[in-house]
C-alpha cells in the first residue's frame, strides 16, 4: 500500500511538473468545443465518441504514468532561449510541442489515417494547444520551464512553473465549466486576430511575457502575484480555446 501511495504521489508530481493543471486544459477544451462549426463538431464526435474536447484534454498527461509513452514527454514543451527564435534553435530529435502540433494536425487532415490514429492525434492536439498557451511551456533553456525556480506559493513550497500550471487557476475555485462561462466572451476583433495568427506568433507572445512572469521579488508569492498576472493567464486560456476551435474548424472544413 505504501509503495502504491508513493507511485501515485510520483505520478502526480510528474503531472504537475509539465502541464496546465487539469482545470486549465479543460477550460481550453470547453471553450473550443463551444466555438466549433457544426461540421467540425460532427467530426470530433466521430473521432472521440462520447468524450468531448474538455474530457480529451488531459489524456496526454495521464499517459505519462505508462512507460510505453515515455517518448511523448518532450512533445509538451519547446526550448527557445531569450533573444532566439524557434527557427534558430537546435531541435530535439524526440520532438517538441511545435512539431507535435503540426504532426497532429496533419494526421487529423489525412484521408488515410485510421480512427485510432486520429483519436490519438486529436487528444494530442487538444492537450498541446493547451500547453502551448501556458507561457512557461516555451522554456528559456536554463531552468526546465521554471520548474527549477523555487518559490513559496501561499506559504508552501512550490515552483514558478507549477504556479502557472495550476496555482493561480486553482485559487479561483471555479469548476472548468464555471471558468469557461466566465471567459467565453470574445469581441469580433479578438476572434479575428486569434483565428488568424499562427504558432510563431503564439510562441513570440509567450516569450514576451517572460520578464513579467520571472519578476518574483523575494519569491514569496500569493495574492499580489495573482493580481498582477490573472489577466495574462486568463487571456491565454481564452486564446487557447479560440485558436483550438479555429484550428479544428479549418481542418474539418
Ligand atoms: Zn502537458
Amino acid at each position: 500500500m505504501k509503495k502504491l501511495l508513493w507511485v501515485v504521489a510520483l505520478v502526480f508530481a510528474a503531472q504537475s511538473a509539465w502541464a496546465w493543471g487539469q482545470t486549465g486544459h479543460r477550460v481550453i477544451g470547453e471553450l473550443a468545443q463551444r466555438h466549433l462549426s457544426k461540421k467540425a463538431a460532427k467530426e470530433v464526435k466521430k473521432i472521440l465518441g462520447d468524450e468531448d474536447l474538455a474530457g480529451a484534454s488531459n489524456w496526454f498527461d495521464f499517459i505519462k504514468s505508462d512507460s510505453k509513452y515515455d517518448h511523448t514527454h518532450c512533445w509538451h514543451y519547446a526550448t527557445i532561449p531569450d533573444g532566439k527564435t524557434y527557427a534558430e534553435v537546435e531541435k530535439d530529435s524526440c520532438g517538441d510541442i511545435i512539431e507535435a502540433i503540426a504532426r497532429f494536425k496533419k494526421t487529423l487532415a489525412s484521408e488515410t489515417a485510421t480512427l485510432e490514429e486520429k483519436k490519438f492525434a486529436l487528444r494530442g492536439l487538444v492537450h498541446m494547444m493547451g500547453d502551448v498557451h501556458q507561457p512557461l511551456h516555451v522554456g528559456n533553456g536554463t531552468d526546465r520551464g521554471a520548474n527549477d525556480v523555487k518559490v513559496e506559493w501561499f506559504w508552501r513550497k512550490s515552483n514558478l512553473h507549477r504556479v502557472w500550471d495550476s496555482g493561480i487557476i486553482d485559487k479561483q475555485q471555479l469548476s472548468y465549466t464555471e471558468y469557461a462561462n466566465k471567459l467565453d466572451h470574445y469581441t469580433k476583433a479578438e476572434k479575428k486576430q486569434w483565428q488568424n495568427d499562427n504558432i510563431d506568433d503564439w510562441v513570440k507572445e509567450n516569450i514576451s511575457y517572460r520578464p513579467a512572469i520571472y519578476n518574483i521579488g523575494n519569491g514569496k508569492l500569493s495574492y499580489r502575484y495573482i493580481y498582477e498576472h490573472l489577466d495574462t493567464l486568463e487571456g491565454q486560456l481564452r486564446k487557447g480555446g479560440m485558436r483550438l476551435a479555429a484550428t479544428l474548424n479549418t481542418i474539418f472544413g
